[in-house]
């Protein structure tokens, strides 16, 4: 079987599944799949573009700057799921459409310039933490950090608010996480009604994220097959 081949069977699969998540949650069909194609080449991520698959997301910089600046030609989302340092915040920024993995203030003021002197606005979502309080590898803000670095989003011209990301913690049932996440969702959007998107959902849980009213789902190994073992 050809890759082609390969990857539109995959993306079948996929988007059969979230059909049937939404059918199965009384929602419509209006989940947007974002394909993680980290480690993968860009070879594959033009045979999705090839495929429909418009929205794709890489979680390393450099990785993420040469895929982009390479497939310029195309029209594709990119969107940065990984962590961020600082640092590397204001480059992520310039090739970036979405970052979703915005969890601490002092990433807002790169960001926002990177974004400025790409000459675009860019759509921030904020990572927050499904982790018990207190544990230890937490990534993404508590609960109770959302509003005030949601606050600070607002201060920055060229970011724009769009919503908030999360991961289930290993170890946890997806559908509880998630259920929690819907919770917090909830009073979020009560304060910030056009943030609307909610990232969460991956290849092992995408149903759960559905039925917890995720907008996005990102999808990395169902679609590209697994990924070399990181050391
Ligand atoms: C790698 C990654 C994914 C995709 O994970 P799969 O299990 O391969 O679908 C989703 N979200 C984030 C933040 C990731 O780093």
């Amino acid at each position: 079987m050809s890759r082609r081949d390969e990857l539109a069977r995959n993306l079948e699969v996929v988007r059969g599944r979230i059909a049937a998540a939404c059918a199965a949650a009384g929602r419509e069909d209006d989940v947007t799949l974002v394909v993680v194609t980290k480690f993968f080449p860009a070879s594959d991520i033009e045979l999705l573009h090839g495929l429909g698959v418009r929205e794709v997301a890489e979680n390393r910089h450099q990785e993420a700057a040469a895929k982009s600046a390479g497939l310029a030609h195309l029209d594709l989302r990119w969107h940065f799921v990984g962590g961020l340092q600082s640092n590397k915040a204001a480059a992520v920024a310039a090739y970036s459409h979405v970052v979703e993995s915005v969890d601490r203030p002092k990433l807002l003021a790169p960001l926002a310039r990177g974004a400025e002197a790409a000459g675009h606005r860019l759509d921030v979502l904020l990572q927050v933490s499904l982790d018990p309080a207190g544990s230890e590898h937490r990534s993404g803000v508590a609960p109770e950090g959302l509003d005030e670095l949601a606050s600070r989003v607002a201060g920055e011209e060229s970011l724009r608010l769009a919503g908030l990301m999360a991961v289930a913690p290993l170890g946890e049932d997806p559908d509880e996480a998630f259920e929690r996440l819907a919770r917090v969702r909830g009073s979020f959007l009560a304060q910030h009604p056009e943030a609307g998107i909610l990232s969460a959902g991956m290849s092992g849980d995408l149903e759960q994220a559905v039925r917890h009213g995720a907008t996005h789902v990102r999808v990395g190994s169902a679609i590209l097959g697994p990924r070399p073992e990181v050391l």
